[in-house]
Parts: structure tokens; C-alpha cells; sequence
């Protein structure tokens, strides 16, 4: 088959998807260098959903091969950026629910009485989503916030709070830095 884009969801563990069981972050890190790795031979392209820290395995893999910071942030990965909730996209729920995305149940008022424009730039949830620095936990720390800045519906489904670290990564910041940044 002429296969042109593989898209890989990661279980976000809300409404049907908490009764299932996510694989852990060991296996998610071995399988998304896999990934990256079949993504450098396959004729197709390769994406992941709710899986913000390939990124971050993406730049490694990158950095390791020899490209520069400046190479990699021009790159598909460094072009592209993490948290895409409430962030170019937003979700209404058939009740009318405005929400930051669908894995990310937080309603932020309702589209029968609201200004949708109003909540999409004006609500605190909208703005701080949009805002890496607001981030907390690792994520908070994390050089990779802005190119990766992990699933903010996984953080919540797991945490209760959205702005919290994405469980699925493993990865350990050793202390809060400059973060690496498209735009720079
Ligand atoms: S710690 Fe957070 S921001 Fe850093 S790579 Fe992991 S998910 Fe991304």
C-alpha cells in the first residue's frame, strides 16, 4: 500500500481510556527511539500524538549525528512546537463545552452565552498553556519545554493538574535552565 503518514496515538487516560493501562516510561522511551530510528528509513512519513517528548528523543538523536542546536531547530522537529492545547487548537464538546483540546477535559465555559474568542485568549487556562515558564514539576525545568513540553492531558489525567510533568517521560532535568527555543 502507498502508506503516506503513520500517526501513533499514546493512550491518554480519559473517559473510555481509563479503563485501559498505559505502557510505562521505560517502554515508552525504547519504543520511540525505535521510532526515530524507523523514521529515518521509512518512504512514509512518522508522527506521534501525545507523545510531546519524541521530540526530545528526535534532538538527541540529531545532536548525536552531529547536527548543530541551530541545524536541529531548523529542522521538521524544531520547527514544529510542543503543546498544541489551547495553543492554535481548541474543542467543544457536544454540550457546548469549550475545553483546551479533547484529552483535556477542563471546561472553561460554554459556547451558548461565552465569547469563544474571548476564552481562547483571555482564559487563565488558555494563557498559562500557552506560556512554557508556567509549567511546573520537571517539565517546569526541563531545557526540551519549549520544543516538547509534555502531554498537558496526560499531566492532568495523572496529576489533576494540567501544568504538572507528563508521567510517560522519563527524562530527568538536572536543573532549571535556558530552555531550547524555535524562535531563537
Ligand atoms: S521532562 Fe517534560 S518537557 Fe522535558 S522532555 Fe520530558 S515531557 Fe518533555
Amino acid at each position: 500500500m502507498d502508506i503516506q503518514r503513520w500517526v501513533l496515538f499514546f493512550l491518554i487516560s480519559v473517559g473510555r481510556g481509563s479503563a485501559l493501562t498505559e505502557i510505562s516510561s521505560a517502554q515508552s522511551e525504547q519504543f520511540l527511539n525505535w521510532l526515530y530510528n524507523k523514521s529515518q528509513e521509512a518512504s512514509f512519513a512518522i508522527k506521534t500524538t501525545e507523545a510531546h517528548h519524541f521530540r526530545r528523543i528526535a534532538f538527541l538523536h540529531m545532536q548525536a549525528a552531529g547536527l548543530s542546536e541551530q541545524e536541529i531547530l531548523k529542522s521538521s522537529i524544531g520547527r514544529g512546537f510542543g503543546i498544541r492545547d489551547g495553543n492554535g487548537i481548541l474543542f467543544i464538546s457536544h454540550v457546548g463545552q469549550i475545553y483546551p483540546s479533547g484529552f483535556l477535559p477542563i471546561p472553561t465555559g460554554n459556547i451558548i452565552g461565552s465569547s469563544l474568542v474571548e476564552i481562547y485568549r483571555d482564559h487563565p487556562l488558555f494563557k498559562s498553556l500557552r506560556n512554557v515558564e508556567s509549567l511546573s514539576g520537571k517539565c517546569g525545568n526541563c531545557p526540551f519545554r519549549w520544543i516538547c513540553g509534555g502531554s498537558r492531558a496526560r499531566a492532568y489525567a495523572s496529576t489533576g493538574d494540567p501544568l504538572e510533568s507528563d508521567s510517560l517521560c522519563p527524562y530527568q532535568p538536572q536543573s532549571k535552565g535556558a530552555a531550547l527555543d524555535c524562535d531563537s
